[in-house]
């Protein structure tokens, strides 16, 4: 007979919930709240047969709900009827693997136990570069397949001592279940290749080197870092010269967070992110008195910091060899621009031997490269720039009835890929650049790992729509049915999967190049989008880019496409007025060109329009990195004293039949003109911004007029740009719009892929 005071149920619980302990917390949540039963791991999610008193039960469902292991994610719980059961206890039940939705966690940073015990010279594990527990260490980046346990992981290879044996098959252990647990007896090993030292050795060598100004090339969780000692300019001038790489900014590690508050600005709700289990690369200002080198981000007000995430790395500044360690590191990705980032040794030799003095790796394979995540900070909060480490593949859950598999290919720049199952979509860590072949090839090899991991056999592929993709090459190669997608519209679907909204929208797709459905070059872009196609309805003003591919590093060649009429002599005189750098003979070939439509083509692209402004400016007529201009305009808006409103006068809008542009030409005269009227730099590159969110939100006024749509989603890599965010947002809001921005998705290239899986899984779902 049952008392009507016990609750008896069935729970369900979807998300991160294999590999990050969850099974013993949901047994000590239990134990706490008198409540008898039973936990498995049922591969999709955690099974629950619990019962108990209603009052605990439901404080019992409260912390499960609320409270989960910090690395865990739980998407949804489902409470179920279920038949009474007679138990004494709460037991953990060993499970088979079943197929269904798996959840694969990424990796996480070496947990704060394991920190104490690392540095603690009684224990077992006292200076084990792989110590780690249930709560923390490589998972996605050592996985082989699933299900998660040791023998598919790259920890097959160390068989356990007896010791480390005991402790993860005692339930009560910080290492139960922990798949990579080992120690010094029978963890990986360190070692320099092609020399002798080993592991105490070695590491002591590369401290002392990279504190007498030498590079080393590191192995990690997810990669190869080139590593130097930051504060040293001379080393760090020195690994620039040998990267070809001069001016783009370095990642650094601190030694801890008191450190990253000396060297830069650390807002409160930054702390979480800069030290919590992820720890991605965070962009803080740098302070005035920081011992930071000029040379680590030249001209850059920002710098990218994360702290140690790796036991190793927190060997790195602390260990008991007497070298005294610098606070602060370079910690750049091991790999040439644009290659995937280096992940073993043959890599590392072929690739950045020539970088470094010293390469440190170690016998643990690393299965899937994962370089380290970027995320710049809007209102307080994190907005992604690349998504990667920590991050992926956690799955984004879209509340629409989807059932089926599919894949997003992703883009040609930082490109990501995205697996998806029915309603949950997994983009991948972050692969570079698919103009190098070594990355085509670790996309190609990426790919087939993933969905073996997660059991997805896709039925349709989505790529980009332009022809000369390498990505579009890949996925072709696949031999499955693709669907093509234009570049700019899987942006506005990307913004829309992440906040899980479904409506129609107008998409604000503010981009560097994409290929238009038009065969012209896209950019800046309106539209009206949901997950079932687009409409174009407006764009800036078209101009022509000249110069073929350098034109899109060449800032300058922009500058006279949008200067004026190519064969009126003012353009030219005003050109050579602005004194630019260029010789009268450079400005004349180029308005020659774009007037003769020579490897010409017609561009809405607004990055290239910030190129193009960045140069009128005087700011940066030639980039060394993708962005660069655009950033450095940016900053030099921000440096302004004067961001007082800046009221266009010029109309805003011009409409022909089908398609609206904004009247970005008028507002880039204007500029001009009071350029040769002596206006600063910095207040100019302000009212580019100012002028340029009056656009946007006049084009989002006119889209509302055209569909009666009061939604607008912000994506492309323009909206990196948290300057024109703000005041986009700003201004969109005092119009009653509801906005859509990216927070967790990039807003750049590497969100593409989330946006193609999304607009694919829908195209196969129409079909059925
Ligand atoms: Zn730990
Ligand atoms: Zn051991």
């Amino acid at each position: 007979m049952m008392n009507s005071s016990v609750i008896v149920r069935l729970i369900r619980l979807y998300g991160i919930v294999q590999g990050v302990g969850f099974r013993p917390f949901v047994s000590r949540t239990a134990a706490l709240y008198n409540i008898t039963g039973d936990v498995a791991n049922k591969g999709s999610y955690v099974e629950i047969h619990a019962k108990g008193e209603k009052e605990k039960f439901e404080k019992f469902l409260g912390v499960l709900k609320n409270d989960p292991p910090p690395r865990s994610m739980v998407l949804k719980m489902e409470l179920l009827e279920c038949a009474d059961f007679e138990k004494e206890d709460f037991s953990i039940i060993e499970s088979l693997h079943e197929a269904g939705d798996i959840f694969v966690s990424p990796d996480i940073a070496v947990c704060p136990e394991c920190q104490k015990e690392i540095f603690d010279p009684r224990d077992r594990r006292y200076l084990h570069p792989f110590i780690n527990c249930t709560a923390c260490g490589p998972r996605l980046t050592i996985l082989d397949a699933m299900p998660y346990d040791r023998e598919r992981t790259s920890m097959k290879e160390f068989p356990m001592c007896p010791e480390c044996a005991q402790e993860y098959s005692t339930p009560e252990s910080r290492r139960y279940d922990a798949q990579p647990v080992c120690c010094n007896e029978c963890g990986p090993e360190l070692y320099l290749v092609g020399r002798k030292e080993r592991g105490k050795d070695a590491l002591t060598l590369v401290r002392r080197s990279i504190m007498s100004g030498k590079i080393v090339a590191i192995k990690g969780i997810g990669g190869f870092h080139l590593c130097c000692d930051a504060a040293n300019d001379e080393a760090v001038k020195h690994l620039r010269e040998l990267k070809h790489r001069p001016v783009k900014p370095f990642a650094l590690m601190m030694r801890d967070l008191e450190t990253a508050r000396k060297n830069c600005v650390v807002p409160e709700k930054a702390v979480p992110l800069l030290d919590g289990w992820q720890k991605p690369i965070v962009l803080l200002k740098k302070k005035a008195d920081s011992v930071l080198p000029e040379s680590i981000a030249p001209g850059n007000p920002a710098v990218g910091i994360m702290l140690p995430y790796a036991p190793l790395h927190l060997l790195l500044f602390n260990y008991d060899d007497g070298v005294e360690m610098s606070d602060t590191l370079v910690m750049t990705s091991g790999n040439l621009s644009g290659a995937p980032i280096c992940r073993n040794d043959e890599d590392a030799l072929e690739q950045i031997s020539n970088f470094c003095d010293l390469i440190l790796s170690h016998d643990r394979r690393i299965r899937l490269r994962a370089d380290d995540s970027v995320m710049d900070l809007f209102e307080e909060a994190p907005y992604m720039i690349r998504r990667s480490r920590g991050f992926a593949p956690l799955p984004f859950r879209i509340s629409q009835k989807f059932k089926g598999e599919v894949l997003g290919i992703g883009g040609e720049l930082k490109n990501t890929f995205c697996p998806a199952r029915d309603e949950l979509f997994y983009p991948s860590a972050y692969l570079g650049d698919l103009a190098d072949l070594r990355t085509v090839k670790a996309l190609e090899e990426s790919v087939d790992r993933m969905n073996s991991l997660l059991e997805i056999h896709p039925r349709l592929v989505a790529c980009d729509l332009h022809p000369r993709y390498n990505s579009t090459a890949v996925a072709e190669k696949m031999g499955l049915p693709l669907i093509k997608i234009q570049h700019h519209y899987a942006h506005i679907a990307s913004c829309m999967a992440e906040n899980d909204h479904t409506d129609p929208v107008i998409g604000i797709s503010f981009d560097g190049t994409g290929y238009g459905t038009d065969g012209t070059i896209w950019g800046g872009e309106f539209m009206k989008a949901d997950f079932s196609g687009f409409t174009r309805l407006g764009a800036i003003a078209p101009f022509r880019q000249a110069g073929g591919d350098a034109s899109s590093r060449e800032g300058w060649r922009i500058a006279a496409a949008l200067a004026g009429a190519p064969d009126d002599p003012g353009t030219l005189k005003l050109l050579c007025d602005l004194d630019l750098g260029k010789s009268e003979a450079e400005w004349k070939f180029q308005l020659r060109m774009i007037e003769k439509q020579l490897n010409c083509v017609n561009s809405t692209s607004c990055g290239r329009l910030f190129d193009g402004v960045s140069a009128l400016l005087g700011i940066c007529t030639n980039s060394t990195f993708e962005g660069e201009a655009a950033i450095k305009l940016q900053f030099a808006a921000e440096k302004s004293e004067k961001q007082e409103e800046y009221s266009i006068s010029f109309p805003f809008l011009s409409c022909s039949e089908d398609l609206f542009h904004l009247d970005t030409k008028s507002l880039v005269k204007d500029l001009i003109f009071r350029r040769l009227q002596g206006e600063s730099k910095f207040d100019l590159a302000w009212k580019f911004h100012a002028g340029l969110a009056q656009l946007i939100t006049a084009g989002a006024l006119k889209c509302r007029e055209m569909t009666g749509i009061g939604c607008c989603a912000l994506s492309g890599g323009v909206f990196q740009n948290t300057l024109l965010l703000k005041l986009v947002k700003k201004q969109l809001e005092k119009h009653g719009f509801n906005i859509l921005h990216h927070r967790l998705v990039p807003p750049n290239d590497g969100g593409l892929a989330l946006g193609q899986a999304v607009i694919a899984m829908y195209q196969l779902n129409k079909k059925e």
